[in-house]
């Protein structure tokens, strides 16, 4: 490892000057992804400036219809809060199914949003379930965060403080998931609220993205045979050692139907 400073704010306010004030500084949440990337050289921040204790970061609040995830909130705490059950259990499943429990205590939803890693879970929750991305600066849709491959909407120094999940009528999380990482080679989450169908997707393309053909058949008939015939288009899906673009296009449409089964 190379040396760089580390610094352990207890504010966030101190955690922005310190940014601020660093050549080429870099926020780290549970470190699940930035350290493996570092001792890889492929990130060589000047600065690591650990959030790990600012405490406003962390927590779930459920309030006015509205689940509010702090950014520094470890998935083992999603997974297990009965306030997440109680609101949007496809929420707290989809938490639960993220890696081991390694990985579920340390890794928070902060870091998994920021990264974009095209095969992380919450991306199909925060697009499917209609979130806001809440940060020092601004309030993020879903819609425009997530831009491409590890691209979000964030500027630099931009630093998530909280995802807000409004309670969706139902909502249900299906993956087909690497058996070695459970990361998802694909993964379908399927929500309505009133007339109101989302369907995202993750594993499958460059970052989360919605399936908007899926989502007008369902809206006008909430059923999985709604979903015969269409087809994604695996043109632009990910093709690695692990799975084809054909085959992730084939598992959109099994984990969407499994999904929209669940939530009918
Ligand atoms: C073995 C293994 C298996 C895994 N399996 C899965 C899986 O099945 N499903 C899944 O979804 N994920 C999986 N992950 C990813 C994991 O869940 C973490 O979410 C991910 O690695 C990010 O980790 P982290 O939260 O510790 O963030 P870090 O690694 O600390 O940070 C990641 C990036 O986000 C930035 N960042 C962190 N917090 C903030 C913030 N608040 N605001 C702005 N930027 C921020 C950092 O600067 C960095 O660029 C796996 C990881 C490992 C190592």
């Amino acid at each position: 490892m190379y040396d760089f400073n580390y610094h352990k704010p207890a504010s966030l306010d101190a955690a922005l000057e310190t940014f601020e004030g660093s050549d080429d500084g870099q926020f780290m949440a549970g470190g699940q992804t930035m350290i493996p990337v570092m001792k890889q050289r492929l990130a060589m921040p000047s600065d690591v400036i650990d959030l790990g204790a600012i405490e406003t970061l962390n927590g779930i609040c459920v309030d006015s219809g509205v689940v509010s995830v702090g950014a520094m909130t470890p998935h083992a705490a999603v997974a297990a809060s009965d306030a997440v059950r109680g609101a949007i259990p496809a929420l707290a499943e989809l938490a639960g199914r993220i890696g081991d429990p390694h990985v579920r205590n340390r890794g928070t939803i902060g870091g998994s949003i920021a990264n974009s890693d095209p095969a992380a879970d919450y991306p199909a929750a925060v697009l499917g379930l209609n979130a806001t991305v809440r940060t020092n600066r601004r309030e993020i849709i879903a819609d425009d965060f997530f831009i491409n491959l590890f691209e979000t909407a964030l500027d630099e120094g931009e630093l998530i403080t909280a995802v807000d999940f409004p309670v969706a009528d139902a909502a249900a999380y299906e993956k087909f998931e690497n058996p070695a990482s459970r990361f998802a080679l694909a993964g379908v989450m399927v929500c309505r609220t009133g007339a109101t169908v989302r369907v995202a997707v993750t594993g499958a393309g460059p970052c989360a993205f919605r399936a908007t053909e899926m989502e007008h058949a369902l809206a006008a008939d909430f059923r999985p045979g709604a979903l015969e015939g269409i087809s994604i288009d695996p043109d632009g899906l990910n093709t690695d050692i692990h799975a084809s673009a054909e085959y992730r296009a084939h598992l959109v449409g099994v984990l969407a139907g499994r999904a929209v089964k669940r939530v009918a």
